[in-house]
C-alpha cells in the first residue's frame, strides 16, 4: 500500500490529547504559580504520594520528599525559579502506603504572550526500578574489587586502538613497577615477559583478539630487579565497536609457589623412576647368578631335604624375577621407552598360553580356573608377549585375591571387532571407592589378604599402560568387599567376530577317585575348549553318565568298590552307552593292563602323568571315529 503523507496538522492534536499523553506515563502531573508556590490541586501527586489537599499545598509538597533529600529538593527548585531555568532532579516520594519510591522530576515555566512568566508546569517519573538496577551494580562492583583484592589479582583492560592500558596496583606491583595514575603503554607489559615466552604469548593475545576466544596462559615474566616469576593470564574482549573489537581485558596473578612445588614434584617422580629402573637392572645380574647355582644344586642333590629346599628357593626367585621384571617394565612405560613388537595374533592362542601358564599356580593353591574361549580365531595387531602378559598379571590377580574357595572365570568374546576379555574372580573384591585407583601405580588396597599377597601394586598398571598401547581400554568392576571382583579388557580385533553361536564344545567326564588329579585334569581339558565335570567313583560316574550322556569319559581304572574295569563294562551295556568314547587313564601299562581295558570296552588306554595334548588329541581323532562309524 502506498502512503502519501497528509499535512501537518491535518489530524488536529488538542491541548487535552496532550494532558492525556503525559498522563499515560506519568507518576504526576502538576503546576505552580509563577513563584514557584503550589496554588492548585494535582490530584495525580496526590494519589502517587498519598498527601491531603492541605498538606500539598503552598510548600506542603516538600514534606512528601524524603528527608535525606528534601534540602536538596528545596534548594534546587528555588534556585531554578529564581534563575527562571528548567528542573531536572531525582529524588525519593513517599507512597501512600508509607514506602519510596524513586522520581525523576521535570519542570519548566510557561510564558506569556508579552514574555512575562504565567506558571511552572512539572511532571514527575517513576524511575525506581533503573535505581534499583543501578545500586545492584553498584554493589555488585564494590564486592568484585574487593574479590579482586583479596585474591591478589592484577587486572587489566587495554584499549586497542589507542593501545594504552589501564592496570590495578597488583599489576605494577606484580612487575615490580611504582604505582601510578593513568595508563600504560601494552609493550610495557610484553617488554616484561620472560623472552622464552614472549612469542607465544603475542601469539596468544593477538588470536584470542582476532577469533574472540579467551585468552588463558601459564608463563614467565621478568621483574624490574630481574627475578623471574610465573604467571597465571587469563583476558578476553570485552567490549566491540561494529563488530571490532576495541577492547580487551583480563586478570594475572602469581603461580611461582605452585610451579615450584610442581617442578620439584616432578624431578622427584623423575629420579624415583630412573632409580626404580637401575634398581631393577642392577638386581637382575645377581639374580641370575643365583637361579644358575640353583639349577647347579638342583642336579647335584639327593636328599629330600635339599630338593624341597631347592625346588622353595626357585620357586621365590621367580616371584623375585618377576617382581624386577615389572619394576623394569614399568620403568619404560613411565618413560616412555617400552617398544610394543606388533604383528598379527591370534588372541585366543595368547589367551590359551596365559592360561596354561598360570595354570600350575592355581593347582598349587588348589584353586579352579575355568576358561571359556571362542572357536574361531580373533586376530589383531599386537604384541603377543605382551599382550599375554596382561591376561597372566589378571589371572595371577585372580589366584592371589581369592580365598581358600577360589574360583576365576576366564573368558574371551569376539564381537564385531572388538575382543572382550574378561577374569572375573570370587574373591576378596575391591571398594567402590577403589575401583579406579587400583590402576595407579604402586597403589595396593589397604587390606591384609592384599599384603600378605606380597606384590609391589604394579600389576594393573602395566595391563592398563599395555591395554591402551594396544588401543584398548580395561575395566574394574566389584559388588563390594567379599563380593568377587571382575576385570573386562576390550581390544579393537583386525576381523569381525562372528555372529553365529559357537560351536557347542565336546562334553567330557572325568572319573577318578583322586580329587586333585580329576580336578586337574578337568581344568586342562577345559583350557582346550572342553566342557567337563567330574565324578571320584565308579557308581557316581555311572549315575552322571547316565544323565549327562558326554561325548568322552576319561576314566581312572585303580579305584576302591566298583573300579575302572567294572565301571566301563556297565556302560558298555547301556544302550546309550554303545557309542561314547571311554578312555582309561592308568598307572597300569603293561600289555597284558592294556588287553584287559580294551575287552572291558576302553577305546583308548593312557598312562598317568598324561601329556594333555595326546589325551585331547586321543579324544578328539575317536570322537571322530565314532560319529564317522554311526552316521
Ligand atoms: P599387586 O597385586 O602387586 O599389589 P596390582 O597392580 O596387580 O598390584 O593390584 C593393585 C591392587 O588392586 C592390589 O594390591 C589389590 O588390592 C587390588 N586388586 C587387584 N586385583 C584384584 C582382585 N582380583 N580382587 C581384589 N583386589 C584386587
Amino acid at each position: 500500500m502506498q502512503l502519501t503523507p497528509r499535512p501537518n496538522g491535518s489530524l488536529v492534536t488538542t491541548a487535552a490529547d496532550y494532558y492525556t499523553l503525559l498522563a499515560s506515563f506519568a507518576q504526576a502531573i502538576w503546576e505552580t504559580d509563577p513563584d514557584g508556590i503550589v496554588v492548585t490541586d494535582s490530584p495525580s501527586w496526590r494519589a502517587c504520594t498519598g498527601q491531603t489537599l492541605d498538606s500539598y499545598l503552598g510548600e506542603g509538597w516538600i514534606n512528601a520528599i524524603h528527608p535525606d533529600d528534601r534540602p536538596y529538593a528545596m534548594h534546587l527548585w528555588k534556585e531554578a525559579v529564581a534563575a527562571q531555568l528548567p528542573v531536572n532532579a531525582e529524588f525519593r516520594l513517599q507512597t501512600p502506603e508509607g514506602g519510596w519510591r524513586w522520581t525523576n522530576v521535570r519542570a519548566t515555566r510557561i510564558l506569556r504572550a508579552d514574555g512575562s512568566i504565567k506558571k511552572w508546569l512539572g511532571i514527575n517519573i517513576d524511575i525506581s526500578e533503573k535505581k534499583l538496577g543501578e545500586e545492584a551494580l553498584k554493589k555488585q562492583e564494590t564486592r568484585t574489587r574487593l574479590a579482586v583484592k583479596a585474591a591478589e589479582l592484577a587486572t587489566w583492560e587495554w584499549d586497542l586502538r589507542t593501545d594504552l592500558v589501564h592496570w590495578n596496583d597488583k599489576h605494577f606491583e606484580l612487575l615490580g613497577l611504582p604505582v601510578r595514575e593513568g595508563p600504560v603503554y601494552a609493550d610495557t607489559f610484553l617488554s616484561h615477559l620472560l623472552p622464552d615466552d614472549a612469542e607465544s604469548i603475542k601469539a596468544q593475545l593477538a588470536d584470542s583478539i582476532r577469533y574472540r576466544i579467551p585468552y588463558d596462559a601459564e608463563f614467565r615474566i621478568v621483574k624490574e630487579d630481574g627475578s623471574v616469576a610465573w604467571m597465571s593470564g587469563y583476558g578476553h574482549v570485552t567490549a566491540e565497536k561494529d563488530g571490532r573489537p576495541v577492547q580487551a581485558s583480563g586478570v594475572m596473578f602469581d603461580i611461582s609457589m605452585r610451579k615450584k612445588a610442581e617442578l620439584a614434584l616432578q624431578d622427584a617422580s623423575r629420579r624415583k623412576d630412573e632409580f626404580l629402573a637401575m634398581l631393577a637392572h642392577e638386581l637382575r645380574n645377581p639374580m641370575a647368578t643365583i637361579r644358575n647355582g640353583l639349577t647347579i644344586l638342583e642336579l647335584k642333590a639327593s636328599d629330600m631335604v635339599a630338593q624341597t629346599t631347592i625346588n622353595m628357593m626357585n620357586r621365590q626367585t621367580s616371584h623375585l624375577v618377576r617382581m624386577v621384571d615389572d619394576l623394569l617394565d614399568v620403568g619404560r612405560i613411565t618413560q616412555g621407552k617400552i617398544e610394543l613388537r606388533k604383528k598379527t595374533v591370534n588372541l585366543v592362542t595368547l589367551a590359551r598360553q596365559a592360561a596354561e601358564s598360570v595354570f600350575p599356580l592355581f593347582q598349587q593353591e588348589g584353586k579352579l580356573l575355568e576358561v571359556t574361549l571362542p572357536p574361531g580365531p580373533v586376530e589383531l595387531d599386537g604384541d603377543a608377549t605382551q599382550l599375554t602378559q596382561v591376561m597372566i598379571n589378571l589371572l595371577t590377580n585372580g589366584v592371589r585375591y581369592t580365598t581358600d574357595t577360589g574360583k576365576v572365570l576366564f573368558s574371551l568374546d569376539h564381537h564385531a571387532y572388538e575382543a572382550v576379555i574378561r577374569v572375573e574372580d570370587n574373591g576378596i573384591g575391591i571398594h567402590r571407592d577403589e575401583l579406579a585407583r587400583i590402576f595407579d601405580l604402586f597403589v595396593q588396597v589397604d587390606n591384609s589378604l592384599a599384603r600378605s599377597r606380597g606384590g609391589l601394586g604394579l600389576g594393573l598398571t602395566l595391563v592398563k599402560s599395555l591395554v591402551h598401547l594396544h588401543g584398548g581400554r580395561v575395566e574394574a568392576s566389584s559388588d563390594g568387599l567379599g563380593l568377587g571382583s571382575s576385570f573386562t579388557v576390550t581390544l579393537p580385533t583386525l576381523n569381525p567376530g562372528s555372529a553365529a553361536l559357537p560351536e557347542t564344545p565336546a562334553r567330557l567326564l572325568v572319573i577318578d577317585d583322586n580329587d586333585d588329579s580329576a580336578r586337574t585334569l578337568s581344568m586342562l581339558l577345559q583350557l582346550k575348549g572342553y566342557e567337563t565335570c567330574t565324578e571320584n567313583s565308579g557308581p557316581t560316574g555311572i549315575a552322571a553318565a547316565t544323565k549327562q550322556q558326554p561325548a568322552a569319559i576319561v576314566m581312572d581304572i585303580g579305584m576302591p568298590g566298583m573300579d575302572g574295569f567294572e565301571a566301563c563294562h556297565y556302560i558298555r551295556e547301556q544302550p546309550w552307552g554303545q557309542n561314547l568314547v571311554i578312555i582309561a587313564l592308568t598307572g597300569y601299562s603293561q600289555a597284558a593292563d592294556r588287553l584287559r581295558s580294551s575287552q572291558c570296552g576302553f577305546d583308548g588306554h593312557l598312562v598317568k602323568p598324561v601329556d594333555i595334548h595326546e589325551l585331547t588329541e586321543m579324544i578328539g581323532s575317536l570322537i571322530k571315529q565314532k560319529q564317522t562309524t554311526t552316521s
